[in-house]
């Protein structure tokens, strides 16, 4: 697809990663308000492949699944486009690789690299991160249980953008699905059809979780 397909060429880009098992609403909640808040033309959701972080601390969804969820619960949003660009990519994921690919595809642009707080704190330890700091200008949100300072994030090109707390996690969502507690208005209507439909985080389920 070219640039301008649909659209007038975006000149500020967000992009908004994560590992999205499953994407819930304080990932949406933050992601649309950043978007407003920044003025951002477009954000991309970026889903990780393999998150290398968190391999072999828990089992991980398959990409595809992570993938699908997200586009289903963004369908329609003006602005959010969900990208599988380090799935095409495969093995690990770096962020750094994928703010390159967007240069790429957007020379004008200037991207923004959306985080919350908690992800905010664990930059230093992210692939080529004083590259990385060179290439954005970070948006961090705020999320509840954890905060970020200013000085905490020097040599980055910082904004912080307020938005509402919400103070839920997918970790917290995987464990209500085991317990058979609710999820209603966490996680978007398709979300929630396809956990029950699936059986994805019950015990037993068939969608193998790699681990
Ligand atoms: P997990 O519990 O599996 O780590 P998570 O809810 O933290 O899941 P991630 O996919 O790890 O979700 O996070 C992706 C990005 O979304 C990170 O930048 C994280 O800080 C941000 N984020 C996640 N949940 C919230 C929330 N409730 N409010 C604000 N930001 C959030
Ligand atoms: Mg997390």
């Amino acid at each position: 697809m070219s640039a301008n397909e649909g659209h007038a060429t975006p000149k500020r880009i967000g992009i908004f990663g994560g590992t999205f098992d499953p994407v819930h609403v304080g990932h949406l909640v933050a992601v649309v308000n950043a978007m407003h808040g920044a003025s951002l033309d477009r954000v991309l959701m970026v889903v990780a492949n393999v998150p290398w972080q968190k391999e072999r601390t828990r089992a991980i969804s398959p990409a595809w699944v992570r993938f699908a969820l997200l586009k289903a619960s963004i369908d329609g949003v003006e602005g959010l486009e969900a990208s599988d660009i380090e799935i095409r990519r495969g093995g690990k994921s770096y962020t750094i690789d994928t703010v390159r690919e967007t240069k790429a595809r957007y020379p004008e642009a200037e991207v923004f690299l959306i985080v919350g707080a908690d992800a905010a704190r664990g930059l230093a330890s992210w692939e080529r991160s004083e590259r990385l700091s060179e290439l954005v200008t970070l948006i961090v949100v705020n999320r509840p249980g954890t905060s970020v300072t200013s000085e905490e994030l020097a040599g980055w090109r910082t904004l912080f953008v307020e938005v509402p707390a919400i103070d839920i996690s997918s970790t917290d969502i995987r464990a209500r699905v085991r317990e058979h507690r609710p999820l209603d208005f966490l996680l978007t209507r398709e979300t929630i059809d396809f956990i029950h439909r699936s059986g994805l985080y019950s015990e037993g389920a068939e969608i193998a979780r790699e681990q």
